[in-house]
């Protein structure tokens, strides 16, 4: 059932829509067939006339409601050719082609070709010209085709040019409203920033620092020259303006002013000329009144001023006076003490204003610090190897503070040498493995005074030397080496450089030495880390790896063997008649003797050989890519090393030898156990066969 309604609405709501088509079809044949060239319209053109309006109406109105079912080209159509057709068939009840009213066909193919949407415009003109043709040549009659070509181009012409200049403007608006869109958002996200809405992202770097400093520059501009301004009008000033020292506190500069002179000078001034460069100087409110015209003595105005009356108040920072505010007037109105107090309310509120900024500011840095460290610290707290937590400690150091060169130093106390363990940056290469011993250098005095080096930051390779001086960083004016404390020890340095000035100040180098202590306690747990697993698979005596990591590697090389169908070799060494070298010479001696096979073992094996002590007096050689005829040669290397080598001892010299046997894989066992007994095997036999020989499987 409700499909059936749906399919009647369906239809319904079809009808409906080709009801402009038919009837603009209609009303189309009727103007060709001349049914309104007609002197006075009767009864018949009058109910056409209304229903072609209430059709025109209803296909405006759908449009305007947006019935999308068939699409907005599909609405512009059908009215644009209900219009053609009304403009036709009015056209020829007011006399036709060449009638006076024709040029209003041209105002409608403008207007419809701007209208309608892209596709249809044109067709609209096409329909506009074969409509003329017919009529022109059929309904009218006419002979001649030139005035038909002159209406034809003219409606092509107005056509055209409104659909160019449509779409080209509806393309720069389209263009403005986007740049309108865009600006908008900037000055919210600007906004934003200016009254610490949002919090300055985790990942901001130095432009983004930089920009967090230039929007709070502008507020405090703002808020200084609101409050100048406002103590101009209410005190009815002529100028009202605050001058800051520099650093070296020489020159005052215009910090912001509210004034109604056009003579104001751009500064800087000398901060000891004249009566501000009094108040300046002493500290000291300077208030003159009647004042001679073209008085020369205020420094902030270009010709002689014309004021009358003159305050300046110094502006008093803990002790040290930071700028002047001055104010004055070209009326007879001379400064009264309630100005003067109400001026020292003023600076007290200036004052306010500019440390409330910093604080901010402070606030906003120590927060993107703190984020960097906290982030370095988990970096350097996941890092377990010296490579990794080096990395970390160095991406970290860039964000704080970017450098164009970096390294860190180990200093081994014992002997007393610096080393190079990693330089990035600059000439890097020329740093990588640099060992160099206590001297005068900046990075021995940084472990020597355990304090960072140099005291301004500031470097001068002619002079200072980080290194040595023929390992010195040329071209860098900044230079900030840390110790890398342990304890109470400086166990290195971590050395930034970098070719601007000023790099490391004091705004950076608190959070760079937490780093670097983060870095020396990361540096000295991948240290024992190392140890540990040092500790875990190494045998103590001989240095050489124990059962436990043989057994494991073993395990690892036979699976890579097999997949890469390689072959393996295992040795084995058992020294001969080693009991009675005990109880003869002793165990120390015994030791002595196991140490030195150890020893000779390692010195002949070759870097990717495994070697272990399995126990006792016994070793285990593990050769990757080595068949029988090889480890054969290396065993009987072995066994002549060891037979060639003396020991003295108290009783005099001792000569060992040992017995060596030797199994392939795949040849002689498929597993590790197979491999072991097969090598066991040939040491008994070499045993057997009267010790001191090599036999293999
Ligand atoms: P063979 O020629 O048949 O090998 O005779 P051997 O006396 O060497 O016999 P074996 O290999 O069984 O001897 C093992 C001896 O090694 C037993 C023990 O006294 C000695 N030993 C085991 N570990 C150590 C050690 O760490 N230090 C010392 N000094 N001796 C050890
Ligand atoms: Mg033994
Ligand atoms: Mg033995």
């Amino acid at each position: 059932m409700t499909t059936l309604v749906q399919a009647a609405l369906g239809l319904r709501r079809g009808t409906r829509a080709f009801l402009g088509t038919a009837c603009a079809a209609l009303l189309s044949l009727l103007t060709l067939l001349g049914v309104f060239r007609v002197s006075s319209p009767g009864v018949e053109h009058m109910t056409l006339a209304a229903t072609w309006a209430l059709v025109l109406i209803g296909r405006v109105a759908a449009r305007v409601r947006e019935e999308r079912r068939r699409g907005g080209a599909f609405f512009d159509l059908e009215i644009g050719l209900l219009l053609l057709s009304g403009a036709h068939a009015l056209l020829q009840f007011g006399g036709g082609l060449m009638g006076p009213f024709y040029p209003a066909l041209y105002v409608l193919v403008a207007f419809m070709s701007s209208m309608a949407s892209r596709a249809v415009g044109p067709l609209l003109v096409a329909s506009a010209v074969g409509y003329e043709a017919a009529l022109y040549f059929g309904t009218e009659g006419h002979g001649q085709a030139g005035p038909f070509l002159l209406h034809a181009v003219f409606l092509m012409l107005f056509g055209l040019l409104n659909v160019i200049f449509t779409q080209a403007e509806i393309s720069r608006v389209r263009l403005q409203n986007r740049q309108e869109l865009r600006d908008e958002q900037q000055r919210v996200r600007e906004d934003a920033r200016l009254f610490r809405l949002v919090a300055t992202p985790s990942e901001s770097s130095v432009a983004d620092a930089e920009r967090l400093t230039r929007s709070s520059v502008e507020e405090v501009h703002q808020a200084l020259f609101f409050n100048l301004d406002m103590i101009k009008r209410s005190m009815g000033l002529h100028t009202s303006l605050l001058l800051l020292a520099d650093d070296s506190g020489t020159q005052l500069s215009i910090a912001e002013c509210a004034s109604d002179s056009e003579r104001l000078g751009d500064g800087p001034f000398r901060a000891d000329s004249g009566v501000v460069g009094a108040a300046f100087q002493r500290g000291l409110t300077m208030n003159l009144e009647t004042l001679r015209p073209g008085y020369g003595g205020i420094c902030y105005y270009r010709e002689p001023a014309e004021v009358r009356s003159f305050l300046a108040l110094p502006i008093r920072e803990g002790d040290r006076v930071r700028g002047v505010l001055c104010a004055d007037r070209i009326t007879e109105r001379p400064f009264s003490p309630a100005d003067e107090e109400l001026l020292a309310a003023a600076v007290a509120h200036l004052l306010r204003t500019m440390q409330n900024e910093r604080v901010f500011l402070q606030l906003e840095r120590s927060k993107r610090e703190h984020s960097v460290l906290h982030r370095a610290s988990a970096a350097l707290g996941a890092a377990l190897d010296e490579q990794a937590v080096l990395e970390a400690a160095l991406t970290a150091a860039a964000e704080i503070a970017p450098f164009d060169f970096a390294a860190v130093t180990r200093y081994d106390e014992q002997k007393r040498t610096h080393h190079v363990r990693c330089a990035v940056g600059e000439h890097a290469e020329r740093f990588g493995q640099l060992e160099f011993s206590d001297n005068t250098s900046l990075t021995a005095m940084t472990v020597k005074n355990r304090h960072y080096l140099p005291y301004r930051g500031e470097f001068d390779p002619s002079s200072q030397v980080v290194y040595t001086p023929q390992a010195n960083l040329a071209g860098m004016n900044s230079l900030l080496i840390l110790p890398l404390m342990v304890r109470d020890h400086a166990t290195g340095t971590l050395a930034l450089a970098a070719r601007r000035r000023d790099a490391f100040g004091p705004r950076v180098r608190p959070a760079l030495s937490v780093l670097a202590n983060q870095l020396a306690v990361s540096l000295a747990n991948a240290a024992s880390v190392r140890q540990l697993e040092q500790l875990a698979t190494t045998d103590g005596l001989t240095g050489c790896y124990n059962k436990r990591y043989f057994n494991e590697e073993m395990k690892s090389r036979i699976h890579a063997a097999e997949r890469f169908g390689r072959e393996l070799a295992l040795i084995i060494t058992d020294i001969d008649h080693f009991k009675s070298v005990n109880d003869t010479y002793g165990h120390a001696t015994g030791d002595v003797v196991i140490g030195e096979l150890g020893a000779i073992l390692q010195r002949l094996a070759r870097e990717t050989d495994v070697v272990a002590r399995f126990g006792g007096e016994e070793f285990c050689i593990l050769c990757e890519e080595t068949g029988a005829e090889g480890a054969v040669q290396l065993a009987e290397r072995i066994r002549q090393e060891l037979e060639a080598t003396r020991f003295e001892t108290e009783l005099g010299q001792l000569k060992v030898t040992c017995s060596l046997g030797v199994a392939t894989y795949p040849k002689h066992g498929a597993h590790r156990q197979q491999l072991f007994e097969a090598a066991d095997a040939a040491l008994y036999a070499a045993k057997h066969a009267g010790r001191n020989c090599v036999r293999s499987s």
